[in-house]
């Protein structure tokens, strides 16, 4: 393992609390050109309210330009950040240098990327690769309802927008899905599955049947153990598994 560091003069506590940390990262590296693979060490001083995302910038800018992550809204929007730090899935963007040292009481972190795509390289995994679960469930509608008033727009009472409400905030970040121990195993992931359940939610869906044949078909909701990993992990703080275990119970009615 290689190791690469800056200065550390300024790990001065003000008031009882360290405003910043001398920290340890071990991240996994991967270099798609030469195919190798290894854990490089950074050791830094990280301000006590740095995000992760900028702890990685401040590697690209004081030790290392070549290590790659990805980001984008950086306001837990898209979810292009999601990395396992210490095996948990989670946004870079969220998680912040004084909470990370409280929760795991140490300043030494494993970085990796998430599981759920192939990887780019280092912490870049292939978004589009990801993606393709979440497209096979068609999380459109696949056939609209008219509009109960002809030539106006279909308009859902907020009482049946309630039953997933929840749901739309998943910004598809897959920290679910890396979390899941079935993910890896042809089932079509939390995420992907909750985006089908909520369009069989929603009154303007017509069809239902292809859902409905896909959700209980091999790479369906069966895959899924019930293990509530997803819901612990997500950053959204979705109910990930309480829309899994609505498509187990099945009985969706049509409004
Ligand atoms: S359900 Fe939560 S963890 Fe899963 S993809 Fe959506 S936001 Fe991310
Ligand atoms: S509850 Fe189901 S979907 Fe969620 S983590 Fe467990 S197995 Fe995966």
């Amino acid at each position: 393992m290689s190791a690469l560091t800056t200065s550390n003069e300024n790990t001065k506590p003000r008031g009882g609390r360290p405003q910043s940390y001398d920290l340890i990262l071990r991240i996994q590296r991967y270099d798609p050109e030469g195919g190798r693979r290894w854990l490089q060490e950074y050791r830094l001083e990280a301000g006590r309210i740095l995000r992760f995302v900028d702890v990685f910038r401040k590697i690209n800018d004081e030790l290392d330009p070549t290590l790659a992550w990805n980001s984008s809204c950086e306001h837990a929007q898209c979810g292009t950040c999601a990395v396992r730090v210490n095996g948990k899935p989670l946004l870079a963007c969220e998680l912040l240098v004084e909470n990370a040292v409280a929760h795991w009481g140490g300043t030494t972190f494993l970085v990796e990327p998430i599981s759920v795509a192939s990887v780019v390289r280092d912490l870049v995994v292939d978004l589009a690769e990801a993606y393709g679960r979440v497209e096979a469930v068609k999380p459109y509608l696949i056939t609209p309802a008219p509009g109960k008033n002809q030539g106006q727009e279909y308009q859902v009472a907020p009482g049946d927008m309630e039953a997933y409400l929840e749901a739309t905030r998943c910004n598809n970040c897959f920290c679910c899905a890396d979390a899941c121990p079935s993910s890896h195993k042809g089932f079509l992931g939390p995420n992907a599955v909750m985006a089908s359940v909520v369009r069989l939610l929603d009154p303007r869906e017509e069809g239902r049947q292809e859902r409905l044949k896909q959700l209980y078909s091999e790479p369906g909701v069966y895959r899924c153990h019930t293990a509530l990993a997803c819901t612990f992990v997500c950053p959204k703080e979705i109910d990930v598994a309480h829309f899994i275990a609505l498509a187990k119970q099945g009985g969706f009615s049509k409004k």
